[in-house]
């Protein structure tokens, strides 16, 4: 996709930190991170973003996802966010697909902060 940030780096004409990369999936270090870790999972396919999907990118879908549990892994992650922002309303400023992988907080207070939905009946 012409002047598509994400499609750039995944013809590596632009330089990222690339952390994974199979046929499908490249994963790479987000430029500005807003966590310890903080990794972009991208489908090699340009998709606009979630809004977009079609039943014939259930696969890719699946994928990402997968992706992302491999990597955090692999990064010895205990536990971390999955994040898609979806539309210029929901954050999103790239519009290619992707998902954040934010992980790596080890602070207890940073721990405690983090939103817990009630659970009380
Ligand atoms: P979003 O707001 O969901 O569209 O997120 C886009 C993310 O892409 C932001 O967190 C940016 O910091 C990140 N980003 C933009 N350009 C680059 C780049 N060249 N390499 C790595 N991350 C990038
Ligand atoms: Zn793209």
């Amino acid at each position: 996709m012409e002047g598509c940030i994400f499609c750039k780096i995944i013809e590596k004409k632009i330089k990222a930190d690339i952390v994974f990369e199979n046929k499908d999936v490249i994963v790479f270090k987000d430029i500005k991170p807003s966590a310890p870790v903080h990794c972009l999972v991208v489908p090699k396919k340009h998709i606009q973003s979630i809004a977009h999907l079609e039943h014939g990118h259930k696969e890719v879908l699946a994928e990402i996802i997968y992706a992302a549990k491999d990597v955090a892994k692999n990064l010895g992650l205990k536990g971390y966010k999955l994040v898609f922002n979806v539309g210029k309303e929901g954050g999103q400023v790239v519009d290619h697909l992707h998902l954040h992988l934010l992980g790596g907080w080890t602070r207890k207070e940073d721990i405690d902060k983090m939103p817990h939905p009630s659970i009380d009946k």
